[in-house]
């Protein structure tokens, strides 16, 4: 056994209805006022928790995918108007990192780009954080991380001072999730389990996490996609989209989450998708015993068999697979995005752009 230093900070509030429950959440926590983050899908509900609890103040309703940073911006304005002391992200990814960003700079005085850029330290104090997904998949509310665009640059920042003080995740909140919305995020959490299990800087505890939301997403995802009324897929999904969150949280995500980047910034694919379209690729490169034991004890005869389901998840779900799917596409780029993103120093191959070149030239239907 390795040494190791393992932490989560976050209280997690986990069940079916437990968001009914926000007004004592917010009492437990000793959170007298806060604002919102959250998109379109939940603006209704938002104000009408607006209108119903007192301590609620407001709300930012504009978040949208790949969230900007002017958004963030609105929010923190809207929390510093009603002197709120949290910041509340309900929604997939895009919201709940919204809330992130925007707690962080709440308390600051100088333009949220400085801190953005990060000519500036975050200010030294910040508001509660409380992340509540309404997607399976992107494990944001206990992550340090906050992936948020100014205009066409989309920046990863991973910084502590984005840890969630409180995490409600209540499955009945992913019941209205689109069938491909299920997909995409689904694989996005299989990603973080693989690439947190695989990641150079993997420890026991998040590895265990990791096996475990394998398991459950080769036996809940298409199930999930299929009827998205299935409540025990959808709890079991976002039980595994959290614990896919806690496996990466530490050791951070590798070669495909390095590839999503300039898949999603010029070909547009969902983060998802983006991460989804080279995962069962890096299964095969980035197969040895640890992986083979993984899928082993996640119910498969081996790591090729989990190369093949997830290869299965996406020709079901329709989703793009090969370089015909992204139209025109300029390969050499691709390929030096890829590599020379920070997070693939991460992964246990060391992948030379020529390397990531025949992988993407390999990619099939
Ligand atoms: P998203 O938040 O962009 O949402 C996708 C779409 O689904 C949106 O249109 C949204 O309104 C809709 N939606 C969300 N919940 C719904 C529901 N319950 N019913 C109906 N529609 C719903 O998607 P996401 O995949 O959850 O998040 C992606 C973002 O999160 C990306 O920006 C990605 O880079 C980021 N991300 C962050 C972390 C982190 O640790 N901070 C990790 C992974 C990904």
């Amino acid at each position: 056994m390795d040494n190791f230093i393992y932490s989560q900070p976050v209280k997690i509030y986990f069940g079916q209805g437990r968001f009914s429950g926000l007004e004592g959440i917010l009492n437990e926590l000793g959170i007298g006022s806060a604002v919102i983050a959250c998109g379109k899908h939940f603006a209704p509900q938002a104000e009408k928790l607006v209108a119903e609890i007192p301590a609620i103040k407001g709300c930012f309703c504009r978040v949208e995918p790949n969230p900007q940073l002017s958004g963030a911006e609105e929010t923190a304005a809207l929390a510093a108007a009603v002197e709120a002391e949290a910041i509340i992200g309900i929604g997939g990814g895009s919201s709940i990192d919204t809330a992130k960003f925007a707690a962080a700079i709440a308390k600051g005085s100088q333009p949220a780009l400085a801190y953005y850029r990060g000519e500036l330290p975050f200010p030294s104090e910040r508001l509660k954080i409380i992340a509540i997904p309404t997607t399976a998949g992107t494990g944001s509310e206990v992550t340090q991380v906050s992936v948020i665009s100014n205009e066409k640059e989309k920046r990863t920042i991973n910084n502590p001072v984005f840890m969630p003080t409180a995490a409600v995740v209540d499955p009945l909140l992913t019941v209205s999730v689109p069938p491909k919305t299920t997909m995409n995020t689904g694989l996005d959490a299989m990603a973080h389990a693989l690439e947190g299990y695989w990641s150079i800087n993997h420890q026991p505890i998040s590895d265990l996490m990791a096996i475990e939301a394998v398991r459950l997403i080769l036996e809940n995802l298409e199930k999930a996609y299929n009827k998205g009324s299935d409540l025990e897929a959808r709890t079991n999904m976002a039980f595994a989209s959290l614990l896919g969150g806690l496996s990466f949280a530490l050791p951070k995500t590798a070669a495909s989450h390095a590839c999503s980047y300039p898949l999603s910034e010029d070909y547009h694919l969902p983060h998802g998708e983006a991460c989804a379209f080279t995962l069962d690729s890096l299964v095969k490169i980035n197969n040895d015993e640890r992986l083979e034991y993984l899928s082993r004890r996640a119910g498969l005869s081996g790591s090729e068999e989990l190369a093949e389901r997830i290869h299965s998840l996406k020709a079901a779900a329709g989703l793009k697979m090969t370089l015909e799917d992204l139209g025109e596409v300029r390969l050499e780029k691709l390929c030096s995005d890829c590599a020379s993103h920070a997070l693939m120093k991460n992964n246990p191959v060391k992948l030379s752009e020529d390397m990531l070149k025949e992988m993407f030239l390999n990619l099939k239907k």
